[in-house]
C-alpha cells in the first residue's frame, strides 16, 4: 500500500497513522517528525526548517521535496509507504507524481480526515508528544496513564512549540489556501477516501481500515 494522508492540522493523522502502519507494515514518513528529528540533532536542515515551523509557515517546497525523494528511495519503501503532511501544496503534489512516476509505482490512496476548524484548535493545543517515539497524546482526548509519560516507550511527554492558539490558527489559514485544494487534485485522480475525523479515535480508525479494505 502506498498512502497518504491528508487533512489539517490536528485532525488525527499522526494518531491514525499509528495504527495503519501497523495493520499494512509499511513505514511512516510524517515530515514534521522528519523535520523535529533533524532539529533536535542541531542539523542544517533542522536549523533551516525551524523558524519556518515555529511560525506556522510552510518549510520551502525545495527542501522538504528533497527529503521526501531521498526517504522514498530508502529499501524499507519498497514494500510501500504511508506519507503524512506531505504533499501540502500543489507544487508538492506535481512534484511526488514525478518522483512516483520515475520510481515506477503509483499512490494507491490518499486518507483524506475531516475535522471542522472549531475542533482543531482545542485538539491542537491540548497536544502532547512523545520525546522518545513521537507518540501523540491529549490532555482530554488520549491523556497518558501517568501524567506527562509516554505509555508505550515511557519517554517523556512535550508541548510543541507550535502548538500555541495563534500558530494553530495560523496554520489552519495555511492548510485551508495551500492544502486543502489538494482534496479535489486527489478526488479527480480517483484516489481519495474521504473519512469523517469528528469522532472516536477507534471510530476513525475504523473507518479508514474499512476504506482501505476496498481499495486493496
Ligand atoms: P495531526 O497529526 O493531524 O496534526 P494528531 O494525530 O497529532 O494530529 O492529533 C492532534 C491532537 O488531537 C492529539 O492531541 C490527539 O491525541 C488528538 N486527537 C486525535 N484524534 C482525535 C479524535 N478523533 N478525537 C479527539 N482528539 C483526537
Ligand atoms: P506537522 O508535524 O505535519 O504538523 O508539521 C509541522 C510543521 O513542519 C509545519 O507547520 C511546517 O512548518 C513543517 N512541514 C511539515 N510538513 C511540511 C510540508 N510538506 N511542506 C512544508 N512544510 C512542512
Amino acid at each position: 500500500m502506498r498512502l497518504i494522508l491528508l487533512g489539517p492540522p490536528g485532525a488525527g493523522k499522526g494518531t491514525q497513522a499509528e495504527g495503519i502502519v501497523q495493520k499494512y507494515n509499511i513505514p511512516h514518513i510524517s515530515t514534521g517528525d522528519i523535520f523535529r528529528a533533524a532539529l533536535r540533532e542541531g542539523t542544517e536542515m533542522g536549523l533551516k526548517a525551524k523558524g519556518y515551523m515555529d511560525s506556522g509557515q510552510l518549510v520551502p517546497d525545495e527542501i522538504v521535496v528533497g527529503v521526501v525523494t531521498e526517504r522514498l528511495r530508502k529499501s524499507d519503501c519498497v514494500k510501500g509507504f504511508l506519507l503524512d503532511g506531505f504533499p501540502r501544496n500543489a507544487n508538492q503534489a506535481e512534484a511526488l507524481d514525478k518522483v512516483v512516476e520515475h520510481m515506477s509505482i503509483k499512490i494507491d490512496g490518499v486518507i483524506n480526515i475531516d475535522v471542522p476548524d472549531e475542533e482543531l484548535v482545542d485538539r491542537l493545543t491540548g497536544r502532547r508528544m512523545c520525546k522518545g517515539c513521537g507518540a501523540s497524546f491529549h490532555v482530554k482526548f488520549k491523556a497518558p496513564k501517568v501524567r506527562n509519560v509516554c505509555d508505550s516507550c515511557g519517554g517523556e511527554l512535550y508541548q510543541r512549540d507550535d502548538d500555541t492558539v495563534e500558530t494553530a490558527k495560523e496554520r489552519l489559514e495555511i492548510y485551508h489556501s495551500q492544502t486543502a485544494p489538494l482534496i479535489e487534485y486527489y478526488t479527480k485522480k480517483g484516489v481519495i477516501l474521504n473519512i469523517n475525523g469528528n469522532q472516536d479515535m477507534k471510530a476513525v480508525l475504523a473507518e479508514i481500515i474499512e476504506a482501505l479494505g476496498k481499495i486493496e
